[in-house]
């Protein structure tokens, strides 16, 4: 079984996750840039996190047989923080580097007007840069937020069928297929959705456009969500082909949007920039 996990934050979990997830069947991920539980002071610190996740974390991946793409963006909460927004106009020079599939993720965390206007100059730069988008939806107030997330793509440059919007649950499944955009769905251990809950919606919307991932961070959440989401599809009936569809086809189709895809891993170096993962090593 192959398994493409479309979001997960992989800065913040062990070498162990890494070994766990190849022996899954993981081979590639994709990392959003996301806001790093404590507010950045400055647009400096986003830098930084862009560089290693173009640099260092594929590298760190590719130690472990996985490739690791990113996607690039200020995320919905920190678009609120006046110490934070200067970086939309530094997102350019990082949206056309080959790492970079998408421009994401952005969306809406309170729904306020410095996120309306992150959301749509991001949109934009998607638009410009040829690039899909990887659209947050919020967590509170669910069927609402999608809606104005809908209404803003449509408004964008950008057509529906390059967006992906994520942490869809059964209350936003409907609207959000209805749209004409991709359906991503992450599934927690105690929120969000779960295994089964998941195979009730692929049964019921069916497997297309469909991605699911573990989104896995710093709180609690588990890498090998897509391994067993995957499990539950096949006792639940579906055939590996439809397994294969959702856990790595759509999400090879959706990133594969940016022509940037490159999931061949040739033989890594052992050192990147002079720095191996060897702690003290030669
Ligand atoms: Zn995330």
């Amino acid at each position: 079984m192959r398994i493409f996990d479309p979001h997960i934050h992989m800065t913040s979990r062990t070498t162990d996750d890494y070994e766990a997830m190849y022996a899954a069947g993981v081979r590639a991920v994709v990392e959003p840039a996301f806001w790093l539980g404590q507010p950045r002071t400055s647009p400096a610190s986003f830098f930084d996190y862009f560089d290693a996740l173009l640099g260092w974390e594929p590298f760190r991946a590719a130690q472990y047989g996985i490739a690791h793409h990113c996607t690039i963006a200020l995320n919905p909460k920190e678009a609120n923080d006046p110490r934070c927004t200067p970086v939309l106009d530094e997102l350019p020079r990082y949206l056309v580097k080959d790492g970079v599939v998408a421009v994401g993720e952005i969306g809406y965390d309170s729904m306020t007007p410095a996120e309306d206007h992150a959301l749509a100059a991001q949109l934009q730069l998607a638009a410009e840069h040829g690039l899909p988008a990887m659209v947050h939806t919020p967590h509170r107030d669910k069927l609402t937020g999608l809606r104005r997330t809908i209404d803003v793509v449509r408004e964008s440059a950008l057509a529906p069928d390059r967006v992906l919007l994520d942490h869809l649950n059964e209350t936003t499944v409907r609207e959000a297929k209805d749209s004409g955009a991709w359906l991503g769905f992450s599934v927690y251990p105690d929120t969000k959705m779960d295994e089964d809950r998941m195979v009730a919606v692929l049964d019921e919307y069916g497997p297309e456009k469909v991605l699911v991932n573990s989104a896995a961070d710093w709180g609690k959440s588990d890498p090998l969500k897509t391994r067993k989401v995957a499990d539950a599809m096949l006792k639940a009936g579906f055939d590996e082909d439809a397994v294969d569809l959702v856990l790595w086809r759509n999400p090879v189709a959706f990133y594969g949007l940016s022509g940037r895809l490159d999931l061949d891993l040739t033989a890594p170096g052992a050192l990147h920039e002079g720095n191996s993962i060897l702690r003290g090593g030669e």
